[in-house]
Parts: structure tokens; C-alpha cells; sequence
């Protein structure tokens, strides 16, 4: 059993078979998918996929590509949405200053006021970053993150920047990326977190791991990312299993 603690089903790249996905991943032994509506025109679809599946979750939330378009009307929304039994957490929201998307003053300034709406609704936070280690971990830091707790989703920070993270009381996921040929820092890293503190997720559409590279990514193949992460630590694939599953049923508050 594994869950996919990560991933958008809503996204247009499921539009044609997301029956299908659903059922390939419940065959695969993915016991729980949690997907996650990164801005206005998904949370609606996010939810509904959630409401219409037992083993599917919601994450809801302003993606830092999309922190920009946040008006009058956005959290009112969001607060109602989330309000739903099927949320399990808020976000991604975050920093990307690796494509910016949206003005870096912009990005800051919303992901302060999405850890403060986070803590109002008791929902764990979903952190997105890429390039922007540093910034991040400062904005956690004075916004006092550790009072709702979450996870760093798509890890790419190094071993001190994770270890913070876990003090905070924050869970580190890994996704298919660390399958790749060229990721050893990340494997390196990897090697030093504790499995307690470790998720697995595939964010897809995106990150198809290894050997599936080049082709649309899909819950099912969260698996061939835990057994990576299984290779790395020389430890079962039951392991990781039992583990990682224990970890994401406790951050989302289903244990
Ligand atoms: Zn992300
Ligand atoms: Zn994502």
C-alpha cells in the first residue's frame, strides 16, 4: 500500500481517462491519492474529483506561479471551499523563483498570507519551492509555520534546509525526479533524512520517473519513487511502504 501525497488530477492532462488513472492506481496498491488545486479555475474540479472518490483527497490553495491573480475574492473562496471534509491541507503555496511566474514582492507577500489563513482553517500547509531555499525557510520561520505543519512537496533544498524543515515539524517529499540520472545530490540528501520524515509523491502530470521518462505521469507510478527511495536507504519496498503511508495518514490528519 502507498499513497500519492501528491499530484493534479484536475489538470486538463487527465481530462480524457482520469477514470481510468483512478483505477490503474487503486490496482497498484496507491490506497489514497490527495490532489491538489493550485488556483481559481481548479479547486472546484479538485474537489469534485475528491467527493466523487473514497480514496481521494483535496489540497487547495494560490500556487506561487499564480499569486499574482489573488483579488478581493480569493480567500473569502477559498475559506468556504476548504470548509469542505474532503481538504486535508492548504496550498502549494510558496516561492518560485526559478520560472517567475508571478513578481518575486508579490510571491512573498502572498505566502505570508496563506500560512496566516492556513492556521485560521487548522489545515497543515503544502510548500512549494524552487530556488528560493533561503527565502523560504525564512518566511516559515517568522511566520511561525510550525503552528500548523506540513510538507515541503518536490524537496530541493540541501540536508541543513530539510533538517530545519523536520524540527518545524515539517515532512519532506520526495518525487519521481529522484530517480533520474543526474539527481545523486538529491539521493545524497535523501540518504540522511529519516524515513519517518519522508513522503513519496508523484506531482503528476509532471516528474515521470525513470523508466517511464518522457511519458505523462500518473499516480500508479509513485511506486517506482519508493522503490528508489528503498534502494537509496537498503531497505524493503514494504518498508518504505508502511512507513511513508504512516507519515502522509498523519500529516493530513487521517490517523
Ligand atoms: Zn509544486
Ligand atoms: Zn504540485
Amino acid at each position: 500500500m502507498l499513497i500519492d501525497s501528491h499530484t493534479h488530477l484536475e489538470m486538463p492532462d487527465f481530462k480524457k481517462d482520469l477514470e481510468v488513472v483512478i483505477q490503474r492506481a487503486k490496482e497498484s496498491g496507491i490506497e489514497y491519492i490527495f490532489t491538489v488545486g493550485t488556483e481559481k479555475k481548479d479547486w472546484k474540479r479538485a474537489l469534485e474529483i475528491a467527493n466523487s472518490h473514497s480514496s481521494i483527497y483535496a489540497i487547495l490553495g494560490v500556487h506561487p506561479h499564480n499569486a499574482k491573480e489573488i483579488d478581493d475574492q480569493t480567500y473569502p473562496m477559498l475559506k468556504e471551499l476548504c470548509r469542505d471534509g474532503k481538504v486535508k491541507a492548504y496550498g502549494e503555496i510558496g516561492l518560485d523563483f526559478f520560472r517567475n511566474l508571478s513578481p518575486r514582492e508579490i510571491q512573498l507577500r502572498r505566502f505570508r498570507e496563506q500560512i496566516g489563513l492556513a492556521k485560521k482553517l487548522g489545515l497543515p500547509i503544502v510548500v512549494h519551492d524552487r530556488e528560493a531555499h533561503q527565502e523560504t525557510l525564512e518566511i516559515l520561520k517568522s511566520e511561525n509555520a510550525e503552528e500548523c505543519g506540513g510538507i515541503i512537496h518536490c524537496f530541493s533544498g540541501d540536508y541543513e534546509m530539510a533538517k530545519v524543515c523536520i524540527d518545524m515539524g515539517f515532512y519532506i517529499s520526495i518525487p519521481g525526479s529522484i530517480t533520474f540520472k543526474n539527481a545523486e545530490r538529491l539521493r545524497e540528501i535523501v540518504k540522511r533524512i529519516p524515513l519517518e520524515s519522508l513522503l513519496v509523491e508523484t506531482d503528476a502530470p509532471f516528474l515521470t520517473p525513470e523508466p517511464l521518462r518522457g511519458k505523462r505521469n500518473e499516480p500508479s507510478y509513485v511506486r517506482y519513487t519508493a522503490q528508489k527511495l528503498a534502494e537509496i536507504k537498503k531497505i524493503s519496498f514494504e518498508k518504505v511502504a508502511e512507513v511513508t503511508t504512516k507519515n502522509a495518514l498523519r500529516v493530513y490528519k487521517l490517523l
